[in-house]
């Protein structure tokens, strides 16, 4: 028997106030412990929408119909159990890299020498350097460096599910394949469950201990693909025939996607 999931999607759907047709319709998926899983799909298909779902945040929740389980009980907004990195960078702009990693810990009431203790701690774990990066403000740091204390300052609060939006989205190719490495190497560490949007297939794939494909007509799952697990670099991982095969197969389903939504089919 399977344990429990940590988080379950069920018969979810969500229609926005004036609009006729659903952006998510009747999905149903569940995730489970430790689980990687990456969501790739046609820009407005719903990806978005999906994760607000289980973020618990306005509008998108409540859902129209459906429920969203974490450990069993239904969500009734956001929670401490299930943390968000964005693409956009979120740090606040006044605050120091310490301040920024330990703003959570402040908001829960955590003594200053108990947050910033473990805030270098966690500065260190998503490789910043303590000494020369810790006092620093956001405009200092490169888009890659901003993503990690967006990582820091999610981890630091040990939530059991991780929701990532496109977290890579804006940074170049050589930053993104460092931060793929970072991300896979930390989540093993934390043993966290993570649900992760993205637009790259490579990313999807590599990341991933499953993808969904997501289809636009509307907001409905194409396929699931269970994923070989990454035991090298992104770069090498990339030149490895089978992971090859898997993206050749994803990008081929996208560009068959495309081609039935040009004829109208
Ligand atoms: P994705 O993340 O895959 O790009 P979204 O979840 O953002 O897709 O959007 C899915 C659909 O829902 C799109 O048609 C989009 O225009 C619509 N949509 C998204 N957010 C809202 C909103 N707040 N109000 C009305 N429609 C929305």
């Amino acid at each position: 028997m399977r344990v429990l999931p940590a988080m379950r999607l069920k018969g979810l759907k969500k229609t926005y106030p004036g609009n006729k047709t659903p952006a998510v319709d009747d999905l149903s998926l569940d995730v489970y412990d430790g689980e990687i899983v990456t969501l790739l799909g046609p820009s407005g298909c719903g990806k978005s929408t999906i994760l607000r779902l289980i973020a618990g945040l306005e509008p998108q929740h409540p859902a129209t119909a459906g429920e969203v389980l974490v450990l069993g009980k239904p969500i009734f907004g956001p929670g401490a159990d299930r943390g968000m990195v964005f693409q956009d960078y979120t740090s606040f702009d006044h605050r120091t890299v310490l301040d920024n990693v330990t703003f959570g810990l402040e908001c829960q009431g955590v003594s200053r020498t108990q947050r910033h203790e473990l805030g270098r701690e966690w500065i260190q774990r998503v490789g910043l350097n303590v000494t020369t990066d810790q006092h620093k403000y956001p405009h200092e740091l490169s888009g890659g460096m901003r993503q990690r204390v967006a990582i820091a300052r999610t981890l630091i609060l040990q939530p059991r599910i991780i929701l990532m939006d496109e977290p890579f989205g804006a940074l170049d190719p050589q930053t993104r394949m460092n931060m793929q490495d970072l991300t896979l190497a930390l989540w093993r560490d934390v043993h966290a469950t993570v649900f992760f949007i993205t637009h790259s297939i490579e990313e999807a794939v590599f990341l991933g201990d499953r993808v969904y494909m997501m289809s636009n007509s509307p907001g409905t799952m194409l396929e699931e693909l269970t994923l070989q697990m990454s035991d090298r670099p992104s770069k090498e991982m990339q030149r490895d025939l089978s992971f090859q095969e898997t993206v050749y197969h994803l990008r081929d389903l996208i560009s068959r996607l495309e081609e039935s939504r040009r004829a109208g089919t």
